[in-house]
């Protein structure tokens, strides 16, 4: 008869791994963990919707089969509660969230649906809540990893969505994971960074922190004041407390690894230095690799891990989150080199050819294909020297690193004034005007697996 005293209540298996990494004691690297749900890979935004989540079911199989699962602790993270959703969205938004269903949404009012900006690129599907629960568990579970110490990196590629506000859902996002886990995060951190190295801009996040200086937010990004959300030029910066704390990096069309590397690098360097985080918050959108169906730039599967491990040389606690990427087989391929980067393996070439999805990975069967070259590049030697060098100036003001006293949740994240509200509903107002991730046609898309 086995010992009641023994038996593992809940709250112990919830901090179990179901897989414990074998790396021996000896080892000093990084600890690693892995928060997947294969649940979250079987939800649909439509068949010809471009936001396809069984990317992260591909990306789980190539993570299995290199064994990069011998590395990392894994865990199947539980759904975020409705209360912890709360911490940022509106109830009036998750409770809408919550109850309406393909079903209800034909019997509801065009006004309805509208002021919960439903349409063609946040549709209302089967589980959509369920959804996304499951990958703001991951983001909140990953980032309880890092809280108590069990983790120094902590991944969630189901994560990243970066768009979604606190009213409303909004480029293919529904809730907004990154800022419910840096609101976590910022329980027991001084100074959280957020890195985003999307194709789009960060502006939900951006949004979120645009007030306070406790989080950095920085994000790389086409920018035409066209492009979707439609934010993010240099001079959005912050206010209040937040002046100078929000940083923007925009780009054109067709930017190559060596420019996005060196900018990024010259940019990541003083930035982390002055401001001195004590967390990370990566987003890794595979939407700004080249060839993506979505996308502009030229970036191939290593600049864009380079931007990760890079960042990873600092030492710092970090969370990786995924984020957009509409050519699966290239995002599966790139947050599995990534999720190498972060474990310092070094992978092989070939993919494996007892993955049960090998075949998505013809006719080359490689971890790298070529990438680069559809689109030219715009962005002039000069022009990137212009926005680091206007980068570096706003870093000039910042002369220290805000340390607080701590408090649950930044006092200033709620109490917004009169005139900061204005400010933040006018950036607001710039991105809406019809503007749909969608919009951009390419010749990708035409031949692009729908399923
Ligand atoms: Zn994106």
């Amino acid at each position: 008869m086995t010992s009641s005293t023994f038996a593992t209540d809940a709250k112990t298996t919830e901090k179990t791994p179901v897989y414990t990494s074998d790396r021996t004691s000896g080892s000093n690297g990084p600890h690693v963990s892995y928060h997947y749900n294969p649940q979250v890979a079987q939800y649909h935004y439509g068949p010809h919707h471009p936001m396809k989540p069984f990317r992260l079911m591909l990306t789980d199989h190539l993570v299995i089969s290199y064994k990069l699962y011998e590395k990392m602790d894994l865990f199947t993270p539980r759904r975020a509660t409705k209360d912890e959703l709360l911490e940022f969205h509106s109830e009036d938004y998750i409770d809408f969230l919550q109850t309406i269903t393909p079903e209800l949404t034909s019997k509801l009012a065009e006004k309805k649906l509208a002021q919960f900006n439903i349409g063609d690129d946040c549709p209302v599907f089967d589980g959509m809540y369920d959804y996304s629960a499951m990958y703001a568990g991951a983001s909140l579970d990953a980032s309880r990893k890092l809280i108590n110490g069990m983790s120094d990196i902590a991944i969630n590629w189901s994560g990243g969505l970066h768009h979604a506000k606190k009213f409303e859902p909004s480029g293919f996002c529904y809730v907004n994971d990154i800022v419910l886990s840096i609101l976590n995060l910022l329980r027991v951190h001084p100074r959280v960074m957020y890195i985003d190295i999307d194709l789009h801009h960060g502006d939900g996040v951006q949004e979120a922190f645009y007030t306070t200086d406790r989080v950095m937010t920085v994000s790389f990004h086409k920018y035409n004041g066209e492009f979707f959300p439609g934010t993010g030029s240099l001079d959005e910066t912050g206010i209040g407390r937040g002046k100078n704390y929000a940083i923007n990096i925009p780009l054109k069309d067709g930017i190559d690894d060596d420019s996005y590397i060196k900018l990024f690098k010259s940019i990541m360097e003083p930035l982390i230095t002055k401001f001195q985080p004590t967390c990370i918050v990566q987003q890794c959108g595979a939407d700004s690799l080249g060839y993506d169906r979505l996308g502009c730039f030229n970036l191939n599967i290593r600049a864009h891990g380079e931007c990760v491990k890079f960042i990873k040389s600092f030492g710092i606690q970090m969370l990786v989150l995924g984020g957009g990427g509409y050519t699966p087989r290239n995002v599966s391929r790139l947050w599995c080199y990534e999720t190498s980067v972060l474990n310092d393996v070094t992978l092989d070439h070939k993919i494996p050819n007892y993955l049960p999805t090998y075949d998505w990975f013809g006719p080359d069967y490689s971890l790298h294909p070529q990438l680069e070259g559809r689109f030219d590049n715009k962005n002039s030697k000069k022009y990137l020297e212009s926005v680091k060098q206007e980068v570096m100036e706003q870093l000039r003001y910042l002369n220290y690193a805000p340390s607080v006293a701590m408090k649950e949740i930044p006092p200033d994240l709620t109490g917004l004034t009169e005139e900061e509200d204005q400010i933040l509903q006018e950036l607001n107002m710039e991105s809406e005007e019809g503007r749909s991730i969608e919009k951009i046609k390419d010749e990708a898309r035409e031949g692009e697996m729908e399923e």
